[in-house]
């Protein structure tokens, strides 16, 4: 399966990496026209920017989606182990904030036996999963990869609440942070970014778990989601600040796995 995605990816190329950062596919892919989340380049027109994005209008599998009762929860076989030790880089992607994890990194998470180490951590505003058909201001994604290059993405969405000490750690360092990630590239780094106190209490019952897709370009599916089911929190100031830096960046759910692609659908309809 991956050999065919990998080869489906060094066709064409993309150069402006949001989920994939940090992971195989980035280092593999060059080139290509950038995608964003406007009129001309945004997710309805994803496909078109290159032949190697053509699943983001095919798959059958792909995200977001609204994760509800049907979702199944995450195998017993869990544990992650994500702390407030963790060192990385504030980086702008240009359609994303984003922590890239530093290489001696030992952060991880283990399901059913694989061990997928953390590789970056980035964001979405609004959310792109809904819970049970809500949608949420801000989602965090947390991207790992296991020995064999298969990757796994814990998703949490986020409500904003008036207090800075409600809000997650991280989200806090983020807000401060973000009024100087305006341009495209800019970086800095951190040695102790707090990510423990926002997952420390999450069991395999609070997390929807469903194979599904990368939510940029190239869309490649087989990606396992663990989604928790309840929002974290995030201070009112932070999230202005996240927001005026980041601006709109959310893909469209897609149906439910094994339903029709929405824009293939739609492509018929006309
Ligand atoms: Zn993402």
């Amino acid at each position: 399966m991956w050999a065919s995605l990998i080869s489906l990816v060094s066709l064409g190329g993309f150069a402006a990496a949001t989920c994939i950062g940090n992971t195989h596919l980035e280092r593999r892919s060059e080139g290509g026209e950038a995608f964003g989340y406007g009129f001309d380049n945004g997710p309805l027109r994803w496909h078109a920017l290159s032949p190697a994005n053509s699943i983001c209008a095919t798959g059958k599998h792909q995200s977001p989606i609204d994760v509800d009762s049907h979702i199944q929860n995450a195998p017993k076989a869990l544990n992650i182990r994500l702390t407030d030790r963790l060192s990385g880089t504030f980086v702008n992607k240009g359609t994303t904030l984003q922590v890239t994890t530093a290489a001696n990194s030992s952060q991880y998470i283990d399901l059913s036996g694989t061990r997928y180490n953390l590789k970056n951590v980035h964001f979405h505003t609004p959310s792109e999963h809904h819970l049970a058909g809500e949608h949420f201001p801000l989602e965090m994604h947390l991207v790992h990869q296991s020995a064999n290059e298969s990757l796994l993405v814990l998703g949490l969405l986020f409500n904003i609440v008036a207090s800075a000490q409600q809000s997650g750690g991280l989200l806090k360092q983020l807000g401060d942070y973000a009024p100087r990630l305006t341009s495209e590239g800019v970086d800095i780094t951190e040695k102790e970014l707090d990510l423990g106190s926002l997952v420390k209490d999450l069991l395999p019952e609070d997390l929807g778990r469903y194979s599904g897709s990368l939510t940029t370009p190239p869309c490649s599916e087989s990606v396992m989601w663990l989604v928790a089911r309840k929002p974290r929190n995030i201070d009112v100031a932070s999230y202005d600040k996240l927001k005026k830096t980041m601006k709109f960046n959310s893909r469209f759910a897609a149906g439910p796995p094994d339903s029709d692609n929405i824009v293939h659908m739609l492509a018929n309809k006309l």
